[in-house]
Parts: structure tokens; sequence; C-alpha cells
């Protein structure tokens, strides 16, 4: 690692666009390794929760920036897995509602929110050693890491997937302004590897990450007290 990267612990940094099923994979391969699983959406979910509690227009980029500068938030963790509190509340059960679907996109592209975010992602990675998912994690959070995975799948199975969940979400238009921004746009980061999990199941595509992670020379060996315990690929 070259000085002037911070002494972070081993980052796996899980990207893709929506629906593609990341959520899903970060979470079961940061279990069989045993680090924790920091989901960054879910992040910028809470904040524009807050912002449409607040009133505050979601288009207008300054009030959205004065907000968050003004909140008093904590990032922390509850059985292994990043959590935001806003103002003292646990947001969780309000992440999936469709005005934050329809607005998340919007306040995630203000530079401001970006800063304040990135700053608290990297603080658990100089905590424990992360599973983080997210748009940047690979190209912008941690472009230093060797780690990098970019979860794909088309646009009929994203969408297919959303419907099965029961949610309304316009994931092209989100993609759209995701891809689009000026500050961290989607992107495949140069080094990473994809993986297109269009017909493969959440296991066959934590698979391919662990094959491709020893292929990097990475110990795909879970942390246990007292006891070392290897990781299957299956
Ligand atoms: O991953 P999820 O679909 O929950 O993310 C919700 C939204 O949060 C994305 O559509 C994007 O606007 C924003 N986001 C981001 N950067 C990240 C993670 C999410 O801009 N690293």
């Amino acid at each position: 690692m070259s000085p002037s990267v911070p002494a972070y612990k081993r980052v796996i940094a899980i990207d893709g666009p929506a629906a593609s099923g990341k959520s899903s994979v970060a979470r079961k391969l940061a279990q069989k390794l045993e680090f924790v699983y920091v989901n960054s959406g879910a992040m910028y979910r809470a904040l524009t929760w807050h912002v449409l509690q607040c009133g505050v227009d979601p288009h207008d980029q300054a009030a959205v920036a004065a907000l968050v500068e003004a909140t008093r938030f904590e990032t922390d963790l509850l059985d292994q897995e990043s959590r935001i509190l806003i103002e003292g509340t646990d947001p969780s059960i309000h992440l999936r509602e469709v005005r934050v679907n329809e607005s998340v996109s919007l306040v995630s592209r203000v530079p401001r929110v970006r800063a304040v975010l990135v700053g608290r992602m990297r603080a658990y990675a100089m905590q424990d050693d992360v599973v983080m998912e997210g748009r940047d994690i690979g190209s912008v959070v941690f472009p230093h890491t060797s780690y990098k995975f970019y979860i794909d799948a088309s646009h009929a199975i994203r969408s297919q997937r959303r419907a099965a969940q029961g949610q309304t979400d316009q994931i092209a238009l989100r993609d759209e302004v995701d891809s689009s921004r000026s500050d961290s746009p989607l992107t495949v980061a140069a080094d990473a590897h994809v993986v297109d999990s269009s017909i493969l199941s959440i296991d066959e595509v934590v698979s391919e990450i662990l094959r491709c992670l020893r292929a990097r020379n990475f110990s795909v060996e879970a942390k246990q007290v007292g006891s070392c315990r290897s990781v299957s690929s299956q």
C-alpha cells in the first residue's frame, strides 16, 4: 500500500447498477468471510428519507447540502452490518419507500452529500475488514483496493427482480442519473472483475467472486476466535 493511502483493513468493493443483485451477494460474501457488510446505498437512502421528511426539495442541491450539513447522524454496526441513525432515529423501515426510490439519485448527486458519506464509509474500513457495496466504491471510495467487482444484469432481469420484490422502482431512470452525474458516476473501474448475474444464482456469483479473490492471492479464510476455518467456495 502506498504511504499516502490510510491504513485501511481489507476492502472488497462491489459496485453495480440498481437491482443487479449486489446487496444479496455482498451480504452473503461478508458472512462467509466474517467481514463487516457495508451497504452504502442505504446511507444515501437514509439521508434522502430525511430530506423528504424535512420538506426539502430533492432537486434543490443547495438546500439539500445545507440540510445535510446541519444534520446529526451516526454510523455504527448492528450484527456486523452498517447502520445509520439520523437525529437518533433508525430509518431502516423507510428506505425502500417509493418516494425514496424516486429521489435518492437526486440527493446522492450532491457533492456535499457524497463527501460526508464517503468519510463515514472510509471510517468503517479503518476499523474492520469490509465488503462494501455501492456505485463508486472501487472507482472513488477505495481506488487502491485490489478486490473490485462489478455485478451487472440485463435490464429485463433487473426489472423482474424489483417487481418480484413488490417494489416500484424506476431503475432505468436511477441508472441514468447515477451514471451521468459529474461527481462519482456509476462506472466500471478499470481493474474491476465484472460478473453478469443475469442467469446466475446468488451463491454462484459469490463462488465466482471467491474464485477470483483466490486468484488475486486473497486469503479466503474466515476469522474465527480460537480457531481457523477455511471458507468453502460453495
Ligand atoms: O444500492 P441502492 O440501489 O440501494 O442505492 C440507492 C441509490 O444511492 C443509488 O441509485 C445511487 O443514487 C445512490 N448511491 C450512490 N453511491 C453509492 C451507493 C448508492 O450514489 N456508493
